[in-house]
């Protein structure tokens, strides 16, 4: 028969919990102080946080009858961790009344318990909190040495995995953010090409189950060159801007809006009865007049492709793509630009025979 010795018992009780990831972070927490109390047969754990002077409990394990909750603050100065934050390692003391260097500390006076066993936790060389085992019962024998390395090793795989949540917890915000500048204009802020082709598209083919219809508009400032060459980029940059935010304004929840190109931008307005929606595609057109450059207004031409998709349900259709429809509404821009600017022309997409 192999006999366990008292560290390889423990060691092994520890790679069984933090092995057992799928539970998650906060169950293998409370079985690790479960673990501790039985190891220093104390009755009470915590793990603790610690910032400036407050002390806050992140997990408890308490007996019944004392009153601690996860989320409860003290004054850190008034807990026994404040000796071991202090001493910066682990502190063991069995018999607090009759210590002659404790008896007197504020903790004592506050909570009367008499042993305690804690460690400070640390992330980035700073004090994260404590790991601390305690009973209001003076502790019957001393503490050994294999339950310092127990505790040390509790410690540090809780300092491991605060500090990999922390960085999984970066990781994704800064995916997050990858992911928002992936679809969005850089400049405008409004959604980039990509995002008009994956959002509009999926659209249309729901639209075209379903029967339903739409505008697409393409938007292109008149003469946006002249504003780079006599007032330079900045002023250029900023009429952009000013543009889209102007267009947005305009529109609703399920439009869309998306700088197609340098001074081009893509209107999609789905639904609605067809007056409504060439209402606002007027005035997406006019609300740009209200931005001066030198003066002068900022006008825009418009191509518009106008869809009712009620003959194509229930039918396998490859036809009216997004590219059809941006087509359409292309060659309706350059109808605008030909007949002079600041004007909207548009028609119809019909179903090819
Ligand atoms: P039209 O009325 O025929 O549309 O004339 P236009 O001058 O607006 O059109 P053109 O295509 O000749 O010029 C577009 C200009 O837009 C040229 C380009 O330098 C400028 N542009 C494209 N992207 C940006 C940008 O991000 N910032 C600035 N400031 N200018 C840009
Ligand atoms: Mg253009
Ligand atoms: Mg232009």
């Amino acid at each position: 028969m192999v006999v366990e010795s008292e560290s390889e018992k423990v060691i092994r009780r520890l790679y069984q919990i933090t092995n057992d990831y799928q539970k998650g972070f906060d169950i293998q927490v409370s079985q690790l102080i479960m673990m501790g109390l039985e190891r220093f047969d104390l009755d009470i754990g915590i793990l603790s946080h610690i910032e400036g002077d407050k002390y806050t409990v992140l997990h408890c394990v308490t007996p019944e009858g004392v009153e601690l909750n996860i989320g409860d603050t003290f004054e850190f100065d008034k807990t026994y961790c404040q000796i071991t934050c202090g001493s910066f390692g682990p502190v063991m003391i069995e018999n607090m009344g009759e210590s002659d260097k404790y008896a007197t500390h504020p903790a004592y006076q506050a909570f009367g318990l008499e042993s305690y066993i804690g460690v400070p936790i640390f992330i980035d060389d700073e004090i994260f909190g404590t790991l601390n085992f305690s009973s209001a019962i003076p502790y019957p024998r001393k503490f050994k040495e294999i339950d310092v390395d127990a505790l040390k090793l509790m410690a540090s795989w809780i300092e491991v995995e605060l500090i990999r949540r922390k960085q999984e917890e970066r990781l994704q915000q800064l995916n997050a953010r990858l992911e928002y500048q992936a679809y969005h204009d850089t400049l405008t802020g409004v959604a980039n090409r990509r995002s008009l082709f994956k959002t509009v598209h999926l659209d249309i083919e729901r639209m075209k189950r379903a029967g339903g219809k739409g505008t697409l508009a393409i938007v292109d400032i008149d003469h946006f060159k002249l504003v780079n060459d006599n007032h330079g980029h900045q002023i250029g940059d900023d009429v952009l801007k000013k543009v889209a935010t102007a267009i947005q304004a305009q529109l609703v929840e399920s439009d869309f809006i998306a700088r197609f190109g340098g001074e081009e931008f893509v209107v999609w307005l789905p639904e609605r009865a067809l007056e409504e929606r060439r209402s606002i595609v007027e005035k997406v057109r006019t609300c740009v007049n209200s931005i001066l450059v030198d003066g002068q207004p900022i006008t825009v031409s418009v191509g518009a492709c106008e869809f009712d998709f009620s003959s194509l349900v229930n039918q396998q259709c490859n036809k009216a793509t997004l590219d059809e429809i941006i087509h359409i509404a292309d060659d309706n821009l350059y109808r605008a630009k030909d007949a002079g600017r600041n004007t909207t022309v548009r028609s119809c997409w019909s179903e090819p025979i």
